[in-house]
């Protein structure tokens, strides 16, 4: 894949305003069969324990109707598997290190579908998006569940709106 302008790098394919709004037979019918998903503040709002009751049945579909989902996150062992056997979803990566690629590279994998028929999901710019982009793997960004994060987020997220800031929202 090239990238002509450096902005293409973090381009996600399409932004939602959250996981329940991506429609599953669209990515159906896009060829997705894998979704590597994030999991702080795209399955569970940031400091909440549970993930949101949406988004949870909005996994339950996606895995009844056939597709492969691994969690791929930054966060530690215990919380990712914690999280991961609520949802039902029996493959996670921890500890990532997004955007490095590795994590998704090994979720990828482990789910036996091909890069191509892989979505990854995620609420960064510059951790899920990147690192799925850097394999030529498409990239939904979903708005933060939770708007309030740790202030060493605030920077980040306005660089993210800047770069965004001819990108058309898509409103589900
Ligand atoms: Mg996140």
């Amino acid at each position: 894949m090239k990238f002509r302008n450096p902005r293409q790098l973090i381009r996600p394919f399409r932004i939602v305003r959250s996981v329940n709004a991506i429609s599953l037979e669209e990515l159906r019918s896009e060829g997705i069969r894998g979704i590597v998903i994030d999991l702080d503040n795209t399955l569970i709002g940031w400091k909440l324990l549970e993930p949101a009751p949406d988004v949870a049945d909005w996994v339950r579909d996606a895995l009844d109707s056939g597709f492969a989902i691994a969690i791929v996150s930054n966060n530690v062992r215990a919380w990712v598997k914690s999280v991961a056997t609520r949802l039902g979803i029996i493959t996670f990566v921890h500890t990532a290190l997004k955007p490095l690629p590795f994590g998704v590279i090994s979720a990828v994998k482990q789910l036996r579908v091909r890069r191509k028929e892989t979505v990854v999901i995620g609420d960064q710019l510059f951790a899920d998006v990147l690192a799925a982009k850097l394999l030529g793997i498409r990239a939904i960004l979903t708005e933060p569940i939770v708007t309030r994060e740790h202030r060493a987020m605030w920077p980040i997220r306005a660089l993210e709106r800047y770069l965004l800031r001819e990108t058309t929202k898509r409103t589900p």
